[in-house]
């Protein structure tokens, strides 16, 4: 049980459920090969049930952390740090993004967008999952949207969500993990058909690293 100053510090987001963090290659998306350090906050409630991270959804098991314990342990790795989650949007993200700008790095968020946009981002990489859609904010701020595609309605997802998304924002279409030996070939040909969209792999899933 939280005490009382730590729960109004959860709430201004002074204070975030800490995961995990680490410092690696990103393996998604647009900047897929860069290193970066990777901080995954907890607390999920989207529920998508091929969730790879199904241990972050609970944020009582993740121990509440001084934003300025993350920013610092952060900076010592990487010009370039990923806030990822479970949904990192569940929290007030302004004090975490403000903090790691004002240590000069590079910040990104992977989100759904299924909670309010907070902070100031470099990068957004919006995954919109059908369970709890993104708010109007996050598909016009987005600089790239992310798609899963774990079965073919999900290609008819992807096109309802590229037709929200803002026009600068760079599309990929993405095998879920335990499906991709069926649906990459069916996003191959799907993006030589319809060219606005490229693929994204989990490169780190096949290098084996986190
Ligand atoms: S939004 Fe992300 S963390 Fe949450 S259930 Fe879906 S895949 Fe898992």
């Amino acid at each position: 049980m939280l005490t009382k100053e730590i729960q109004i510090a959860v709430e201004k987001g002074a204070m975030l459920p800490l995961m995990e963090e680490f410092y690696t290659i990103q393996g998604e998306g647009y900047h897929t090969g860069t290193a970066a350090y990777f901080i995954r906050i907890g607390g999920c409630d989207v529920g998508c049930h091929w969730c790879d991270v199904k241990e972050s959804w609970n944020a009582e098991l993740h121990p509440p952390t001084d934003v300025n314990t993350i920013v610092e342990n952060a900076s010592k790795h990487s010009e370039t740090v990923v806030v990822t989650g479970g949904e990192p949007l569940t929290w007030d993200m302004t004090l975490l993004a403000q903090k790691l700008k004002d240590n000069n790095r590079k910040v990104h968020i992977e989100t759904s967008g299924a909670y309010p946009l907070s902070g100031t981002w470099d990068w957004i990489c919006l995954s919109p999952k059908k369970n709890k859609l993104p708010t109007e904010t996050v598909y016009e701020k987005a600089h790239e949207l992310k798609v899963i595609i774990f079965n073919k309605h999900d290609f008819i997802f992807a096109e309802e969500q590229a037709a929200n998304v803002n026009d600068n924002a760079i599309l990929f279409l993405q095998p879920e993990w335990s499906k991709k030996d069926e649906m990459t070939p069916l996003i191959v040909e799907y993006v030589m058909n319809n060219p606005k969209w490229r693929i994204s792999l989990q490169t780190h899933k096949f290098l084996n690293i986190p």
